[in-house]
């Protein structure tokens, strides 16, 4: 594993959650992005609460000696994506394992993810989030084609993008 978070509700201050990021292909990994539980945020077998601890893996480019991981958009989409799996994971408040984070109904499986990959068709949501790998200032995004209904976009400076902090150095 890459990095672990801790979630916290920043209103009473509880940590809700936990996860993992698992970001980078090794041997015997499997080649696409998923993300799953490790431990479900429902009531143990004493009716305690357990927290959700979930794992996010991809498999973007690793790091070299002289740059980061850099991401594609559609790197970037993935990650959303699957983060949205992870905070779905993350805020269930079930009862039981069966009704526990992605066990719902079909058409909602995909919604907290798909709301998430929103952002990465929003220009201001791009800058705020990444800077450029070498000058480590806001990356300067030139947006030449957008739709955002027909998710299609092309960002010029995409290939120079990384997300900012240690997920860019591991
Ligand atoms: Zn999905």
């Amino acid at each position: 594993m890459d990095f672990q978070y801790e979630v916290k509700d920043t209103g009473s201050e509880e940590v809700l959650g936990y996860f993992y990021l698992d970001l980078h292909p090794r041997d015997g990994k499997h080649s696409h992005a998923c993300c799953g539980p490790i431990q479900q945020g429902c009531l143990d077998d004493k009716g305690k609460r357990q927290k959700a601890v979930v794992v996010l893996i991809c498999n973007f480019p690793r790091p070299t000696a002289d740059r980061p991981s850099l991401l594609s958009h559609d790197d970037v989409v993935t990650m959303f994506h699957e983060f949205g799996h992870a905070m779905h994971g993350i805020c269930s408040r079930a009862e039981t394992p069966l009704f526990y984070g992605t066990r719902v109904q079909a058409d909602f499986l995909e919604a907290p993810s798909q709301m998430l990959e929103n952002w990465c068709y929003e220009k201001e949501a791009l800058r705020l989030m990444s800077k450029h790998y070498k000058v480590r200032h806001a990356a300067d995004f030139t947006f030449t084609h957008y739709e955002k209904n027909s998710q299609r976009i092309c960002v010029q400076t995409v290939s120079h993008l990384s997300l900012d902090g240690r997920d860019a150095a591991g």
